[in-house]
Order: C-alpha cells, then sequence, then structure tokens
C-alpha cells in the first residue's frame, strides 16, 4: 500500500479524495487542513506521498513543501489546486512537487497521479 497524507482545508475535499481513494492500494494515513498541520504530520507520519492543496490558511502549501521536503526529501508531493496557472504550477514544481492535480479531478487521475508519485506499478 502506499501512505498518503491527505492536505486541503476543505472537509468536503478530503472527504472526496476519501470515496475516490476506495478500493485503491493507496492508504489515507493521515488528513491536515492547513500548512502547519501538514509539515507536523508529514514529520510524524512519514508517508510515501503528500497530496498537498496549495491553498491553506496560515502556511501555504508551497511553504510547507519546501519544509516537508527539506526534512525528508524521500516524500513526494503531489500540487493539489484549483488554480493551474503557469506560474501556480511553476511555485509548486520549483518547491519540489513532483506533479499537479487540478480539481475537480476524476478518481482515477487522482489515483494515477499518485501511484505515479510513488513510483509504484501496479497492473
Ligand atoms: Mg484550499
Amino acid at each position: 500500500m502506499i501512505r498518503l497524507l491527505v492536505v486541503d482545508d476543505a472537509p468536503f475535499i478530503r472527504e472526496i479524495v476519501r470515496h475516490a481513494l476506495r478500493g485503491s492500494q493507496i492508504e489515507i494515513v493521515g488528513e491536515a487542513e492547513d500548512g502547519h498541520e501538514a509539515v507536523a504530520m508529514a514529520h510524524k507520519l512519514r508517508p510515501d506521498v503528500v497530496l498537498m492543496d496549495i491553498v491553506l490558511p496560515g502556511k501555504s502549501g508551497i511553504d510547507a513543501t519546501r519544509e516537508v521536503l527539506a526534512v525528508n526529501p524521500a516524500i513526494r508531493v503531489v500540487a493539489f489546486s484549483t488554480n493551474d496557472h503557469e506560474t501556480v504550477v511553476m511555485k509548486a514544481i520549483d518547491a519540489g512537487c513532483s506533479s499537479f492535480i487540478v480539481k475537480p479531478f476524476q478518481a482515477a487521475e487522482l489515483v494515477a497521479a499518485i501511484e505515479q508519485a510513488a513510483q509504484i506499478k501496479i497492473a
């Protein structure tokens, strides 16, 4: 199983993610709703992948990504945002995100992006 930390400040988005990943090879090991919590939980839980909302209260997903990767560079971070403007995507990649998922998303697309980020091939 791929261990995933889900970061999004919107409870309904986290719920949609839980539903989308049901029956997949991805296990949600934690959920965080702001950037500070995301960093703390990533350090504590050491997930394989973090699904990181970009717009978060307090600390942005970009800053949280930098902090997570500074301590645990093996963690893969998939950026998660409603805004896919080029500048946002570039910032996410610059911060170390390995891919980018745009909300709203298809379940299969989310599963594929997380599996790809974890570099686990599932036939
Ligand atoms: Mg948000």
